[in-house]
């Protein structure tokens, strides 16, 4: 067992578009908490012949302005206190939400190691919308496309290294 590493994000950034591309064929375990809103998803990953488990949280969802609800919450934290690595998406079409600004804050605050993973850069013109996520304080941006399959071997390099 190589780690485990949790996918948080707010909704539609393509958190569960990625954990079906790192995990693959393999099947999810779906873990039924009761009384949680949202399950999480537990897959484990094999890349370079390591492995490791992705976590793939329901989401946060929240509006501009609005606390995040205290069971997403604290779904969310539980999952990032859990992992050894986050992996925090954001959508390169889509840019800074204050969500995404939420969210940044609370992982900044968790001291956990945290990947900024600015997905749905799928062609080059939204390459240039990369940099603009170093705002949010965090790692340097890793640009993927998780659902054409584009960069995600230079993620999960970057994921192996920290784990
Ligand atoms: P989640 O709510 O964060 O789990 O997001 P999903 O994985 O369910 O994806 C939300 C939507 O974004 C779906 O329509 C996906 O097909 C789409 N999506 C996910 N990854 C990409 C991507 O790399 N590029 C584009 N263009 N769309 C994506
Ligand atoms: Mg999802």
């Amino acid at each position: 067992m190589g780690g485990i590493v949790a996918i948080v994000g707010r909704p539609n950034v393509g958190k569960s578009t990625l954990f079906n591309r790192l995990i693959g064929e393999r099947r999810a375990i779906v873990e039924d908490v009761p009384g949680v809103t949202r399950d999480r998803l537990y897959g484990e990953a094999e890349w370079f012949s390591r492995r490791f488990w992705v976590v793939d949280t329901g989401g946060l969802d929240l509006e501009a302005q609005e606390e995040i609800p205290a069971a997403i919450r604290r779904q969310v934290l539980a999952a990032v206190d859990e992992a050894d690595l986050v992996l925090f998406v954001v959508s390169a079409q889509e840019g800074i939400t204050p969500a995404d600004e939420s969210i940044a804050q609370l992982l900044r605050k968790s001291g956990k190691p945290v990947l900024l993973v600015v997905n749905k850069v799928d062609a080059p013109v939204h390459e240039l919308y990369v940099p603009e996520f170093y705002r949010l304080g965090l790692s340097d941006p890793i640009a993927v496309s998780a659902a054409h399959g584009k960069g995600i071997a230079e993620l999960v390099e970057a994921v192996l290294a920290r784990l």
